[in-house]
């Protein structure tokens, strides 16, 4: 039965091997026997028994050196060896002992207890194996969850530890001793109280504890160990051990940490993100609330960095961005007046929200420091960023909130920062603002206002002025420029100057322009029906407009649609637009000229042109600012800029515009300097169709032409009343 335990008799005397087979089959085992030791040594290695039942006296190989053999065979260990023996001193039980016997018996053998013995020793022995299994698996657990445990005896001091706690703290049992007290040494120095303290409460408590704290390793190098343990007391209530375990959570916290950076951190800057620096601002604010110093927040954009973007691609846009990012920080570092000690710990507080965004939190003893600090930024900006061997200039816009005036929270003081910086850009960029109460309404109405813009086409809210163009030689009114007005339900007339920006951002320009074509046309053809003569209209043209592909078609149907003869039209198109990319404006022009319209520059002066690109665009007249009309004649710039901006525009054949004459001083000089029209209050302002149309009825010669009065206030119905 093979399921039956099998013995193995090794034995030289015959009658004993005889007497063991009988008693132990009846017992219920199998058994095979063997006459000397070398042949035991053998069949072992063959037949693989439970037990071995071994005479220590044989003559080739006696029981000792057996059983030594048997215990060097593999799975030779752990099988149990029960030794016969007639010699029962001392020294031979010792010496079975020493080779791995189980146990021995002495002869004359006990026969009728035999079986049983076999059968105990069998039994103890599996429960031996099954406990040497069960520590392998906890160790092997132990291993893999790198978790040791351990047990201190509170009287005596002394602890025991699993082999795992050994290789956490990168030390061998050996080398370290049992006493609760050397283990604190491996205890980084700045966890040891945390440490202690956690056990003296847990003892004096008689709780449960656990605590994290970083060991140092003989190497140097650190562990993050977490530790939990609890206390045993006695029957009257002493507490006699604690028992607990330690597992290494290095791996753990460090992804934990990573995941604390990927969600508080910018990952091209390393700097904080919107959420941390929130945090921050609302745990300095507590501060400040308690110690009573000032806080400022700056709110800090890039000007223009969708430029750069376009320009280097994002690669480069990142370059820049992370050198933007340390100049500011090192900016701040330089600065007497960042918080830090006094912000318990904070100690970085520039962040980067997003973009090309940075907030920057400070303390300050007075509100007037944050200006230093942003002028200070504003400079350390200044210097040209080196970006792939291309210098790029950038500026940036400031906006300042200050603690507690211009908010009491972190989203207030956030929000009105930002308010400020919009204002700084609105202010012509690289320059910095307070917040003040008026922006945020100013913001507000805003909103508004786009709100409205969306329905006001619909709504049929919009209507043309025409503003007359006076001819220098004659006087006569050589044209109209028709200027967007819109009848807002109850603001009343909006100026283009407050909704043609926002109808820009927006994109709702593009319907807009295209309604002004074509209202600016149906306009023309009405007056030619009614038998006017025929004066040109110029229309404004804006910058996302002109980048239309289509904007020469549209304009072609605004015409074909009410029958108007090309030349009729003139397009306005302001000088920054021109120039913004020459190339495309000069085929855009071309395709515009070839329909047959006219292309005057608007706002001449305020960009940036050359003569050279002048020259290479398909133009017919330029329209002198009104800027630079202001001061004339007594401003010797002004007066300069105006002579050189006319002589260069005659060289090159163009007709010279000149905008916003309010007074006769102005219209004397444009004369002397040979402008060609003119365009002002003094000579009219803006009309409605129906007051323009009756102007060129009755004066299709401008009646105030030559005039002596010198009054800027002169307007329509200055007009409608002829002096001479
Ligand atoms: P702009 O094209 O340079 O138009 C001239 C502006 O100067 C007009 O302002 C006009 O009313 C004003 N102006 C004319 N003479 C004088 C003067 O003697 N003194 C003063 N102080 N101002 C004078 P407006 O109508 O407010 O238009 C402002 C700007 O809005 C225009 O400047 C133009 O850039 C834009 N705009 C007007 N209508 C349209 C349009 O239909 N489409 C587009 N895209 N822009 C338009
Ligand atoms: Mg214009
Ligand atoms: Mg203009």
């Amino acid at each position: 039965m093979p399921d039956q335990p099998l013995v193995l008799v090794i034995d030289d005397d015959a009658a004993i091997r005889l007497l063991a087979r009988e008693t132990l089959e009846q017992a219920g085992f199998r058994v095979e026997e063997q006459a000397d030791g070398l042949a035991g040594v053998a069949a072992f290695e063959r037949l693989r028994p439970d037990i071995v039942l071994l005479d220590v006296q044989m003559s080739s190989l006696d029981g000792f050196g057996t059983c030594a053999a048997l215990r060097h065979l593999a799975g030779g260990d752990h099988v149990p060896v029960l030794m016969m023996t007639g010699l029962d001193d001392p020294y031979s039980i010792n010496r079975a002992y020493e080779v791995g016997a189980t146990d021995f018996i002495t002869k004359p053998i006990p026969w009728p207890m035999l079986g049983h013995r076999v059968r105990y020793i069998l039994r103890a022995n599996r429960a031996f194996l099954d406990l040497t299994q069960s520590q392998a698996r906890l160790i092997n657990a132990q291993r893999i969850a790198q978790l040791g445990n351990w047990e201190w005896h509170v009287t005596t001091g002394e602890v025991q530890r699993s082999e795992e706690i050994y290789r956490i703290i990168g030390l061998s049992a050996q080398r370290f001793s049992g006493a609760y007290g050397s283990f604190l040494e491996v205890v980084h120095p700045d966890d040891r109280r945390l440490v202690k303290d956690a056990m003296y409460i847990a003892l004096h408590r008689q709780q449960p504890f656990n605590v994290d704290f970083r060991v140092v390793r003989p190497d140097g190098s650190i562990r993050v160990v977490h530790e939990q343990g609890e206390v045993h007391c006695d029957a009257t209530g002493t507490p006699v051990r604690m028992q607990g375990t330690t597992q290494d959570i290095t791996e753990r916290k460090r992804a934990a940490e990573q995941i604390r950076q990927l969600a508080l951190y910018d990952s091209l800057t390393g700097l904080p993100n919107r959420h941390l620096f929130k945090q921050q601002l609302s745990h300095a604010i507590a501060c400040a609330q308690r110690g009573g110093h000032g806080l400022v927040v700056l709110s800090l954009d890039l000007d223009r960095f969708k430029r750069v973007n376009e320009t280097l691609g994002h690669g480069g846009g990142d370059l820049l961005l992370k050198d933007a990012a340390s100049r500011l920080s090192k900016s701040l570092r330089a600065t007497d007046y960042v918080a830090r000690d006094d912000l318990d710990g904070i100690h970085q507080c520039v962040a980067r929200p997003g973009g090309d965004e940075f907030t920057v939190l400070l303390s300050v003893e007075q509100t007037e420091d944050a200006a230093k600090v942003a002028r200070r930024i504003l400079e350390a900006l200044s210097e040209p960023f080196v970006v792939d061997a291309a210098e790029i200039v950038v500026s940036a816009s400031i906006g300042i909130a200050v603690y507690p005036l211009d908010g009491g929270d972190a989203e207030s003081l956030l929000k009105n920062a930002d308010a400020a910086m919009h204002h700084a850009k609105e202010q012509g960029k690289n320059n910095y603002q307070y917040y003040n109460g008026e922006m945020n309404s100013s913001a507000l109405e805003r909103l508004a206002l786009e709100s409205d813009l969306h329905r006001a086409l619909e709504r049929n809210e919009f209507t043309l002025y025409y503003q007359p163009k006076i001819e220098l030689i004659g006087g006569s009114i050589v044209g109209v420029e028709a200027l967007i007005r819109w009848c807002h339900p109850e603001r009343g007339l909006v100026s283009p100057v407050e909704f043609i920006p926002l109808a820009e951002e927006t994109g709702l320009i593009i319907g807009i322009g295209e309604w002004v074509l074509r209202s600016a046309c149906a306009q023309l053809r009405a007056w030619d029906e009614s038998g006017h003569t025929a004066v040109p209209v110029a229309v404004n043209i804006s910058a996302k407009q002109f980048l239309q592909r289509d904007i020469a078609e549209t304009v072609m149907r605004a015409l074909r649609e009410h029958g108007v003869p090309p030349h009729l039209l003139e397009l306005e198109i302001t000088e920054s637009t021109a120039m913004h990319n020459v190339e495309a404006t000069s085929t855009t022009l071309r395709e515009l000229k070839a329909l047959g319209v006219h292309i005057a520059i608007d706002d001449f002066g305020t960009g940036y042109s050359s003569l050279s690109y002048l020259k290479r665009l398909p133009i017919d007249s330029l329209k002198i600012d009104r800027s630079f009309v202001t001061g004339l004649p007594g401003d010797q710039d002004d007066a300069s800029i105006a002579h050189a901006v006319i002589t260069m525009a005659h060289a090159l054949r163009l007709k010279v515009v000149a905008e916003g004459v309010e007074n006769k001083a102005q219209l004397d000089f444009l004369a002397a300097n040979g402008c060609d029209e003119m365009q002002g209050f003094y000579f009219s302002r803006p009309l409605p169709a129906k007051e323009c149309t009756e102007l060129l009825t009755a004066h299709p010669v401008c009646p105030l032409w030559p005039q002596d009065e010198d009054n800027s206030e002169v307007n329509a119905s200055r007009l409608a009343t002829p002096a001479r």
